[in-house]
Parts: structure tokens; C-alpha cells; sequence
């Protein structure tokens, strides 16, 4: 198909022509031999499309006044569009980032034992719903809940998909129709698509906003109860930090309030940690504990931030609300699935058996010494070349946790020559870096690629080393 506009840019209807002709046709394309053996690779159909695919697209490019390409340079297309169908876009990352909880790259990686649960649960079958002493139908929720009781002294537990859907769960099913107060400076957005005025009109409560961006007091939320009142709701402004004069109403005085006019009080935690984040040297980030014991009704937390498990929303409360969530039909609509109900689980008894440093990756990263990062960034720089250096820097947590907290680290920071120094080869070499597979993120800043060894696993340190030599050769000493 010729694009009128396209027209414009011609040198030459003639051209055009000639270089239309010299495309081969499809099947002559697809007679030739390496395009034979793609075919053994993926199939018949994927190769015809891909063929297909990428005449077209060259077709397009002759009409905006681009030269034909030659066979092997079409055939060279066809094999990478073929990949690009075929092969899974979904592939393994080394988060050279320093950032732990990174969203964009999967949140928290899992600890062994995990792995082997949720390797166990999804290869055959399992009691997820079936009571092996009575051998009567049973819940999912019964082989995690006793767990997180124990964990975090709460009454009941429920475990749902995500957070967000364990918050949507909670409101929907005690709040509809009904107002849930809450302070103006916790009305917040986590990330992209979670914002909490956005669901709470979804979950069919209506929001009623107290106090101001920065100071909201007891008073506020007594004034604001009204015999709609259903709730009031804590949200941990995980991802931010007000500064300076700031007021918020500390939870167990939202909990005698709430008891005082017979309303629930909801928290959502977002991270929901479980282990005393000051002890690592980070700033203080409520646990779950804390707020079963300061009384609330419900506390919401994920299971992929902080807890360093897998995608999983998990709620702890009072027996009565719990009930009410799972016996909602929407709790079937955002139930957890079998593999990830056992990932949690094996996390969950890492807690329970004192080891989570020990076992869990995002809790190893975090106490991880600056020694041993310092060993691991200089061991990186001994191999390029004198192209790197060790910087100091440091790591953050993400993940919508412990906002303005960080732990110092050190870093591989690679930088174009001083001579002609040029922007564009460090970009060049963070784009092969991303390309290489593994691919390895770090970060740029001025005119340096950094890397942090705290969030890459030792067994990890040959590909990376190897994917970095490889990129200086190309971009930095070419
Ligand atoms: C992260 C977060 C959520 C969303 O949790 P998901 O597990 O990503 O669904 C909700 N509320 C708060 C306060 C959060 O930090």
C-alpha cells in the first residue's frame, strides 16, 4: 500500500517501480534456506506471516523513497520479526538499578524455598480445596491463615490477587453506599492506575475528605461523621513524604474514635512490612503487627512489596469483616490462584522461622554490608579495562516503600572518555545492555552509567561482567 503523503518523498515514480520489482515474492522468499529451517524452529504458518509481514513493510519503505533491500537483508527481517512472534517477550532482567522493589521489573524476587512451593503446587495436582482428614471440600484460605494469625496476632485473615483488589474487596463489601472518611493528605495515587478517590467511587463508597494536604486532626474526622459514616480509612502515603509542618492522627486514636461512634477503621498498608525496618538503617515503615494491635478492623498490604513474597493482596483483621469479605461475591472475582497461594505460604514460614534475612532476596539485599557491595562493584570495575569506576550512591527500596530512605551503596560508573566525550555513547551502550540477554538495567546520570551490585545476585556477577566488557568494547573504545 502506498501512503498518499508518501508520494511526496518519491524520487521518483520510476524508482519507485524498479524497486518495487526487485522484491522477490513470497514464496520465492521462502524457498530460501535459512527461512526453510526457521520453519523447523516455529511453523509453517508463523514463517508465511512473518514473510508476509516484512515484504510489506519494506513495500511501505520503497514508497517513502527508500532503496530495496537485498535477499539475505530481507531474509535477515524475516528471521527477526519470526523471533519477535514466537519467542516470549517476557524474559529474565538483572536489575543493576539499585532500586529493590523496582515495579516496572517484577517487584520482589522469591527466595528458594518459594520457588520450590510454587514449582511443587502448579506441577500436579493438590488439597488446595479439599480437607485430606475428612475428605471434604475445604478453603484455599485455610492453608495461609493460621500462619498470618500467628504472624501478626490478627483474628481472621483473608488473602485476595493484589492489594488493590484486597482495598476494592474491603470497601465494596462494608462501605457501599456509604461514606468513608478520610484525611485529605492520605487521598493519594500509587503509581499509575491505583488512586484511592478512584477506588473508592468504584467500590460504590462515597470518599469524604478531611482536614488538609498537611495537617489533619482528631477533630476533622469526629466533625465529618455522619450516621452514613461506615469507615474511616488510614492510607500509608507510601510512595511520598510530606515535609515541614505536618500533622496526621496517629492510628490507635483513629481506633478509639472508631470505636467510640461504632464505625470500622480500615488501613491500607500498601507495603505491610513485617520486620523493624529501622534496624536496617532505613526509616521507620509501619508494620502489619502494629496495626492489628492499635485495633483496626482491616489492615490491606501486598504481598510483593516489602513481605518479599509474590503478587498477593493480604488482609488482616477482626473475625466479623473477614467473614463479610468471603462471603462477598466480588472475593471470587479476585481470588488467588493455587501457585501463588503456595509461594506466599513458603514466604510466610521464612517469618515464622526467624530466617527472613537469611532466605528472602529483597531482605538479604537490604542488609546487605557496604563491604560487600564495595568487593562486588570493584571486582566488576577490575575487568573493564580502567573504563569504570566505583562511586559512592545509593540504594532505595521503590516499590511504593520507605519514600526519601535510602542505604548507601557503591557503584560501577562507566563514562565516555574526557576527549570528545559524547552523551549519545553511554545511551548506546544502556540500550545494548537492555538488548543483551540476560538483559542488564542500570541507570544513567550525567554522563555515567551506574550499576549497583546490591540488587544483582552474586550468581549473577560473570554475566554481567561479561555483557558489560562487551558493551565497552563497542560504544566506549571503538
Ligand atoms: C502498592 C500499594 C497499593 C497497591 O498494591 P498492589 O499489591 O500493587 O495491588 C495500594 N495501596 C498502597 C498504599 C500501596 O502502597
Amino acid at each position: 500500500m502506498i501512503l498518499p503523503e508518501a508520494y511526496a518523498t518519491l524520487k521518483s515514480p520510476k524508482a519507485m517501480e524498479t524497486g518495487f520489482r526487485q522484491l522477490p515474492s513470497v514464496d520465492k522468499l521462502l524457498s530460501d534456506e535459512r527461512l526453510r529451517m526457521l520453519e523447523s524452529d516455529y511453523s509453517r504458518s508463523l514463517v508465511l506471516s512473518a514473510t508476509r509481514e516484512t515484504l510489506e513493510e519494506f513495500r511501505e519503505a520503497i514508497a517513502q523513497g527508500n532503496p530495496p533491500p537485498t535477499v539475505a537483508g530481507l531474509v535477515d527481517a524475516v528471521i527477526e520479526r519470526a523471533k519477535a512472534i514466537g519467542d516470549a517477550s517476557l524474559v529474565p532482567v538483572i536489575n543493576a538499578t539499585g532500586v529493590i522493589l523496582h515495579t516496572n521489573l517484577g517487584r520482589a524476587p522469591l527466595s528458594d524455598e518459594t520457588l520450590a512451593a510454587m514449582e511443587l503446587a502448579s506441577r500436579g495436582y493438590n488439597n488446595l480445596e479439599y480437607d485430606l482428614a475428612t475428605g471434604k471440600r475445604g478453603s484455599r484460605q485455610d492453608h495461609i491463615e493460621s500462619v498470618l494469625c500467628r504472624l501478626t496476632g490478627a483474628e481472621a485473615a483473608l488473602v485476595v490477587n493484589n492489594n488493590a483488589s484486597g482495598v476494592l474487596l474491603g470497601l465494596t463489601a462494608l462501605a457501599r453506599r456509604r461514606e468513608v472518611i478520610t484525611s485529605r493528605g492520605q487521598a493519594v495515587e500509587i503509581g499509575g492506575s491505583f488512586r484511592i478517590p478512584d477506588v473508592m467511587r468504584q467500590s460504590g463508597a462515597k470518599l469524604v475528605e478531611v482536614g488538609t494536604t498537611n495537617c489533619t486532626y482528631s477533630r476533622d474526622y469526629e466533625q465529618a461523621i455522619t450516621p452514613r459514616t461506615a469507615a474511616l480509612l488510614r492510607v500509608h502515603s507510601s510512595n511520598f513524604k510530606i515535609v515541614g509542618f505536618t500533622q496526621e492522627v496517629a492510628l490507635e486514636e483513629l481506633s478509639i474514635l472508631a470505636r467510640e461512634h461504632g464505625l470500622l477503621l480500615l488501613d491500607d498498608l500498601g507495603s505491610g512490612c513485617l520486620l523493624d525496618t529501622a534496624k536496617y538503617g532505613l526509616a521507620y515503615e509501619p508494620t502489619a503487627q502494629e496495626s492489628v494491635a492499635a485495633g483496626v478492623d482491616l489492615a490491606f498490604f501486598s504481598g510483593d512489596k516489602l513481605l518479599g513474597g509474590p503478587q498477593a493482596g493480604l488482609i488482616l483483621g477482626k473475625k466479623d469483616p473477614i467473614a463479610k469479605l468471603r462471603k462477598h461475591p466480588l472475593a471470587r472475582a479476585v481470588r488467588i490462584d493455587k501457585v501463588r497461594l503456595a509461594g506466599l505460604a513458603a514466604t510466610l514460614l521464612h517469618y515464622l522461622k526467624d530466617e527472613a534475612e537469611a532466605k528472602i532476596p529483597i531482605w538479604q539485599m537490604i542488609s546487605l554490608s557496604l563491604i560487600e557491595v564495595e568487593r562486588r562493584a570493584r571486582a566488576w570495575s577490575s575487568q573493564l579495562d580502567g573504563m569504570a569506576t566505583v562511586v559512592q550512591g545509593e540504594s532505595v527500596v521503590g516499590g511504593g516503600s520507605l519514600p526519601g530512605s535510602t542505604l548507601p551503596t557503591r557503584l560501577l560508573a562507566i563514562k565516555a572518555p574526557e576527549k570528545g566525550r559524547d552523551r549519545g555513547a553511554v545511551q548506546r551502550m544502556a540500550r545494548e545492555l537492555r538488548l543483551h540477554r540476560p538483559a542488564v538495567i542500570g541507570r544513567i546520570e550525567g554522563h555515567a552509567l551506574l550499576l549497583d551490585p546490591r540488587t544483582v545476585p552474586c550468581e549473577d556477577d560473570l554475566v554481567v561482567i561479561a555483557a558489560l566488557r562487551q558493551a565497552v568494547r563497542v560504544h566506549l573504545l571503538s
